[in-house]
């Protein structure tokens, strides 16, 4: 249920209502809005009586909400999310392009990827420390050091850096160095890690799982938003089907349905969507027509010798091509380029 206040709503009545809520044993979320504060009500198991809240000071209406999603839906929050990572905002009328190397290989190999990525224009630095992989023989990333590189590696060429949590403990780590915590598509319905990501303050990005639907997208992101996290990204990185062209198949129109129903930002990485390095960058500039928020690339200066995800890294010069495309497009959709208000490097 949503409880939408008036326009002319004092703090005061909005907190009475926050405290009637309560008092039924209930959690209150307040939303602010640009125009009016909306209240979501979580924690109860059936339906709430609207009348307990409808004559309250304050209040314009009581909407149940249809949907199992309550907090991340357009009807709690009308107008879109921004996510601020470390500067840059994500959302809204921002386009912001993370890139760099799937793994963290070595010192030199970050650097060097991450000073071509901010050179071709991205403004958030990605790579990965705790490796998901199909095979347990495979490079499983460089761990608790690998964070250590990318953070000095992002403070070097002046970038925030995401890089993911595979459970509790990488999840400490990565809130320990990062500006920004990865929930990968194998672990969206890990509802437990997806509570300890909500229980930080730090902006999130969630991938959609391989075989989850727009709704199981939203419903795991709702996850952290109970728990008090609304800095949330959300990244349509291509589900399993029976195609075989590409690794995966990108649903481009996942975006469409995502902005529907939802305020949160979502962004698209081509990279995992297509498996193919020849398939990135035109998958790339769909989804900057589509409307997304912003992209994620795999990067590498020599993808030959890339320790992992080898067959879909652009190089450098790729990205900046597509970025410097990115102009033609934006617009478009009402976007431009996010610009990072950190400056150095
Ligand atoms: C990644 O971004 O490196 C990754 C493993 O992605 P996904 O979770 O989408 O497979
Ligand atoms: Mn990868």
């Amino acid at each position: 249920m949503l409880i939408v206040m008036t326009m002319a709503a004092t703090a005061k009545q909005v907190e009475q209502v926050i405290e009637r809520i309560a008092a039924l044993g209930l959690k209150a979320h307040p939303i602010p809005g640009a125009q009016r504060v909306a209240i979501g009500i979580t924690g109860n198991q059936g339906a709430v009586e609207p009348a307990v809240f409808e004559n309250l000071p304050g209040v314009l209406e009581v909407i149940p909400v249809s949907h199992p999603y309550k907090l991340v839906s357009r009807e709690a929050k009308p107008e879109n999310t921004v996510v601020m990572v470390s500067g840059v905002p994500v959302g809204g009328d921002n386009f912001a392009v993370f890139a760099g190397p799937c793994s963290v290989e070595a010192p030199e190999q970050t650097l060097t990827v991450a000073r071509a990525v901010r050179k071709a224009g991205a403004q958030i630095l990605r790579g990965g420390a705790f490796k998901p992989r199909t095979s347990p023989y495979t490079f499983q990333g460089l761990g608790e050091p690998g964070l250590v590189i990318l953070r000095d590696v992002g403070r070097e060429v002046g970038m925030p850096i995401v890089s993911e949590a595979l459970d509790e403990r990488s999840l400490e780590l990565v809130t320990k160095y990062c500006d920004m915590i990865q929930i990968g598509a194998r672990n969206m319905q890990n509802y437990s890690l997806l509570r300890l990501a909500g229980q930080t303050r730090m902006p999130v990005l969630l991938k959609r799982g391989m075989a989850a639907t727009v709704e199981e997208l939203l419903m795991a992101a709702e996850y952290m938003l109970a728990e008090g996290n609304y800095q949330v990204v959300l990244c349509e990185r291509g589900i399993r089907t029976f195609a075989d062209h590409t690794r995966n198949t990108l649903d481009l129109a996942a975006v469409v349905a995502v902005q529907r129903l939802s305020h949160l930002p979502i962004i698209v990485d081509p990279s995992h969507g297509t498996g193919k390095r020849h398939k990135v960058v035109p998958m790339a500039r769909a989804a900057a027509a589509v409307g997304a928020d912003g992209l994620m690339i795999e990067v590498h200066h020599d993808p030959s010798q890339a320790l992992s995800d080898a067959a879909q890294a652009v190089v450098p010069d790729e990205l900046a091509q597509l970025i410097q495309q990115l102009p033609a497009l934006l617009p478009l959709t009402g976007r431009h380029l996010s610009r990072a208000l950190r400056l150095s490097a």
